[in-house]
């Protein structure tokens, strides 16, 4: 259940700010505000002091955070020191890893012949979990759920006790997919089951009517390359593909459609 996050301004400011607007998806504005915030974090000051080091030397950044770190072309430098030190202490972990891995299949070899036993295989694909793990971990991924997670409790409580806040809600035209399961986890988490009815129902009838929308204008974009539609006006068509797409998978990493409030 939630209780009062609303005095915690940090996140009620940014929470309304970002349901400012009708247009989907509001979660994603403030994800994208948050990483965004993370990465101008990681590539500050803040990237000499010690134990922020010992945090990015420990756990990396995903593909698309440290991509985002490099186009943004800020603090190459400090860009190249991080990866400097991330490899330094991380090649003797995938070299062990690889040696285990290697080791696992000769000594199988010698015992049973050329036979690929089943402990050599199970070698293989610990090696592999291994180093996907390493790839996927993110600092900036694991404080935005954090912080997302703050940003949902405050959601709730809003939704809750503000009808102001109810109204924008209303407003708000829909929520990609991705957040829209973000939505319902934080509902069974922080609302009680009145609330969490009420939001249930209203995404319910939100997203239908978006869905219809968006599905209608995908056709009519493909209908556009039929030679006898060619003079007829483009609608909402044009930009359906990318919408459609960032409501498929959300458009906080890399989204096609332009956030206008940036
Ligand atoms: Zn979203
Ligand atoms: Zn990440």
């Amino acid at each position: 259940m939630s209780t009062d996050p609303s005095r915690e301004t940090i996140y009620t400011i940014p929470v309304n700010d970002a349901f400012s607007r009708p247009e989907p998806c509001p979660l994603c504005r403030l994800a994208e505000r948050c990483e965004a915030e993370l990465l101008d974090y990681y590539l500050g000051p803040s990237l000499m002091e010690p134990d922020v080091r010992q945090q990015t030397n420990a756990h990396g950044f995903c593909q698309s955070h440290l991509r985002a770190m490099y186009l943004s072309q800020k603090n190459r430098l400090g860009l190249g020191l991080m990866l400097r030190t991330y490899l330094e202490e991380g090649r003797n972990e995938w070299c062990g890893n690889l040696n285990q891995a290697a080791g696992a299949q000769a000594e199988k070899r010698r015992l049973f012949g050329t036979k690929n036993s089943d402990s050599g295989k199970e070698a293989l694909r610990l090696a592999a979990q291994n180093l996907r793990q390493e790839t996927e971990d993110c600092v900036v991924c694991q404080r935005s759920a954090y912080t997302m997670d703050r940003y949902m409790d405050v959601f709730c409580w809003l939704f809750g006790h503000d009808p102001v806040f109810r109204q924008k809600f209303n407003r708000t035209q829909a929520f990609c997919r991705p957040h829209l399961a973000l939505l319902l986890d934080s509902a069974a988490k922080y609302m009680d089951r009145r609330t969490a009815g009420e939001l249930a129902a209203a995404l319910a009838d939100k997203q239908a009517r978006y869905w219809d929308k968006l599905s209608q204008d995908v056709e009519w974009f493909t209908l556009k390359f039929d030679y006898r539609n060619t003079d007829k006006p483009w609608g909402d068509a044009k930009d359906a593909l990318p919408r459609a797409i960032d409501e498929l998978e959300g458009r906080t990493e890399g989204g096609l459609t332009p956030d206008e409030s940036t």
